[in-house]
Formats: C-alpha cells, sequence, structure tokens
C-alpha cells in the first residue's frame, strides 16, 4: 500500500493530553509520545486502556502502510469505562469495554445499515492513522493510556472473559470469525487453516468450536503440539511435500492468515470440487494456479475484520465456549521487542501490551 502524505489539523474542541506510545516516523521504533485527545462528544466514550493487542498490520503500519507519522498503533483493546457524552445509553463508569479496528462509519451506505461497517462505501474510520470524520484530525490507537470513539464501536465485553486474552479477539478473531459465519462453517465442514500465529490460532479455536474438523497448516512444525492444545484434528508441515499430498482433495474451506506472500497452489490442492480459500493475510500478491482453480471449480476469496454485529456476535460466543487468544504480555518497555519477535515468527501466539504497567509521564 502507498502512503498519501497529509497533515491532518488537532482534535477540534476541548482536549485532554494523553500519554501514549508512537513511531515517530516510517520505521522508527516505538517510543513515549504525548498527544491531544479530544473530551467526549456527546455519542462518545472514553475509557482507559488495560490491554492492547500487537497485531502484525501494526508493523505493517509503522512502515509502508503508514500514512502521516507518528502513529499511535493499536487495534485490538480492552478498557474501563471512565466518562460518557449525556447521549450515551447503556454504560456505566467502570464498565469493561473494547475497540474493534474501526472507530466510525458512514452510517448509511448498504454495508453500514447491515453492520458490516467495515465495508463502508464511503471508507471506515480505521481506529488509528485514519481521519476522524467530524474534525479531519488523525485518530490514534490503544499503544495509549486512554481512548475515545463513538458508542456505536465500543463493545461491552460479557463477563467471565480473560481481559489480557481478550483484547486480541478484537482484530485477531473477528477477521478469522467473520469469514467462518460466512462461509458456514459448522459439524460438516472439513476446514484448514493456514499460519498459525496471532490469527489462525484463533481461526483454529473457532473453526473447532463451531464443530468442524480442523487441519493446520503450519511452516512451524515446533508449534506441533500447542496447535493440538488449540483443537486442531491434525497438523500438517505445509513444506513438507508429502504431508501436502496426503490431505489433497479433502477440505472445503481454507482460511489462510499468512502475512506475505508465498507460494499457495498447494493449499489449493488440499481444496475439493467447489472448495474456497480465503486468505485473510493481505499479502503482496496472490502466487496461485488458475490451472488448479479452474480444474477444480475453486474460488479464491478474502475477508475484511468484520463488522458491529460480528464483533458482538463473537464476543457472545467466546463466553459461551470460554474462548480467549493465547497471550504473551509485555509492558509498554518492551513493544519493540515484541515487535522484533512477531517479525521473527517467535509468538504464541498473541503479544499483548499491559497498559496497566506503563509510567504515568513520558
Ligand atoms: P502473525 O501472528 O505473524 O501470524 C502469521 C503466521 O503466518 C505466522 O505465525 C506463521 O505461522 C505464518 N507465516 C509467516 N511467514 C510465512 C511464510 N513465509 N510462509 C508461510 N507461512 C508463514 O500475524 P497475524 O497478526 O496473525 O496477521 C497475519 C496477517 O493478517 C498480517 O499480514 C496482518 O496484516 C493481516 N491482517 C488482516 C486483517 C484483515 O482485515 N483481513 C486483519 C488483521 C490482520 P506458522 O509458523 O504456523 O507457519
Amino acid at each position: 500500500m502507498s502512503a498519501t502524505p497529509s497533515i491532518a489539523p488537532a482534535p477540534a474542541g476541548p482536549t485532554h493530553t494523553v500519554h501514549g506510545y508512537a513511531a515517530l516516523e516510517r520505521d522508527a521504533p516505538i517510543t513515549p509520545f504525548d498527544f491531544e485527545q479530544r473530551e467526549p462528544r456527546p455519542e462518545d466514550v472514553a475509557f482507559d486502556v488495560l490491554f492492547c493487542g500487537i497485531c502484525h498490520t501494526d508493523l505493517h503500519s509503522v512502515g509502508p502502510w503508514g500514512q502521516e507519522f507518528p502513529i499511535v498503533p493499536g487495534h485490538e483493546m480492552v478498557g474501563r469505562v471512565t466518562g460518557f457524552g449525556d447521549q450515551v445509553t447503556g454504560l456505566e463508569v467502570g464498565d469493561i469495554v473494547a475497540v474493534s479496528v474501526i472507530v466510525d462509519s458512514c452510517g448509511e451506505c448498504e454495508a453500514c445499515r447491515d453492520n458490516t461497517e467495515i465495508y463502508c462505501e464511503n471508507g471506515p474510520t480505521n481506529t488509528y492513522d485514519g481521519l476522524d470524520r467530524i474534525d479531519g484530525s488523525r485518530t490514534r490507537g490503544g499503544y495509549a493510556e486512554s481512548l475515545v470513539a463513538h458508542q456505536r464501536f465500543v463493545h461491552p465485553v460479557p463477563d467471565g472473559l480473560d481481559l489480557a486474552g481478550t483484547a486480541p479477539l478484537l482484530c485477531a478473531g473477528v477477521t478469522v470469525w467473520s469469514p467462518l459465519r460466512h462461509w458456514q462453517i459448522g459439524p460438516d465442514s472439513k476446514v484448514g487453516v493456514v499460519g498459525i500465529g496471532g490469527l489462525g490460532h484463533l481461526g483454529v479455536k473457532f473453526a473447532h468450536a463451531l464443530g468442524a474438523h480442523v487441519v493446520a497448516f503450519t511452516t512451524s512444525p515446533s508449534k506441533r503440539d500447542t496447535i493440538l492444545a488449540l483443537g486442531a484434528d491434525e497438523v500438517v508441515v505445509s513444506t513438507d511435500a508429502e504431508q501436502m499430498a496426503a490431505h489433497n482433495r479433502s477440505l472445503d474451506f481454507v482460511l489462510d492468515t499468512v502475512s506475505t506472500g508465498y507460494p499457495m497452489t498447494p493449499l489449493m490442492e488440499t481444496l475439493k470440487l467447489n472448495g474456497t480459500l480465503c486468505s485473510v493475510g493481505i499479502p503482496e500478491e496472490f502466487e496461485v494456479s488458475p490451472l488448479i482453480m479452474a480444474s477444480r471449480r475453486l474460488s479464491l476469496a478474502s475477508s475484511g475484520a468484520g463488522g458491529t454485529d460480528d464483533v458482538r456476535e463473537m464476543l457472545a460466543f467466546c463466553a459461551e465456549h470460554d474462548i480467549v487468544a493465547e497471550v504473551e504480555t509485555v509492558g509498554p518497555d518492551q513493544i519493540n521487542q515484541a515487535f522484533d519477535r512477531l517479525a521473527r515468527n517467535d509468538v504464541r501466539y498473541r503479544f499483548v501490551i499491559d497498559m496497566g504497567a506503563a509510567p504515568t509521564s513520558a
């Protein structure tokens, strides 16, 4: 994705200073960064961030995908409500809430009317490095002590869920939940999940809980035992041609979460007639043979990070089935080490920043 240089204005109206963590320029390390955050508008909710996951998208965003620096990343977070505007309903100070990858949308197009706001025809407002629809200021994410967002995109967290493990559900979780539901995965399905990282490990948990037979495809043989513990029925090392051949024409649906381009044709060959490979990893390009697709009437698809209905349905499902992410918690002073390890595929399975461990000033 190419960057569009622009200088967004500061938030309009009353603000307060917030302590956060930012990449000050492209490819720069994450450093403490204070910024101005708006006071809640009538329909806004303000909350202290308790936990914020580190998504692979954060690595892309402080690098090639970044629009305007400084960037305060973070689009999967859980927090405690501290205040709200006078038109907010259904929340109390102290409630536990969560925010996903978008914080606004036009609210009028067909996608928004269907509560699939990630596909807003006028462009959703990204939780970070987006432009606020009202004052044009740059949005700042959850690597910060607090966040303010419109109530429509602030989701109550069901009781009983571990909060650090809940934070990654808001991006990694809903990004795999949404296609599994769209393609109606259930007890009759044989599903492959490719790339067992932040997204993929939740894909395995969800597909298993939905009743599917789950085959996990990994490049990391050392993950085998933990992947089985996540609920996979089988684990296949995708670089082993013999193991791959044993799964030829066996799957209905493959959910691919790999974060980079790689040869996808061997994965396509695991699909039955009319099968679908849904790639949510946003690689630079798709490396797949059209011939194999034609020979089995296969579909190559993709999917975004869901809408507000997906988020709320997923959170309810997670509460019912006691599902949260497997996390390694880090302090804000360890974000750069966590970025390095994530880039090296050295995490089981999601880093989460404990913002309570944040110092109170830069
Ligand atoms: P992650 O934790 O790094 O997981 C990616 C996994 O892909 C790795 O754990 C690894 O699993 C596998 N992998 C890595 N390099 C590979 C290679 N060269 N060949 C084959 N497999 C490889 O990343 P994530 O946070 O889950 O995010 C995955 C991707 O989804 C990122 O690109 C992110 O930007 C994107 N994303 C998309 C959306 C959306 O809206 N569609 C939302 C969120 C994130 P194994 O060790 O098991 O092989």
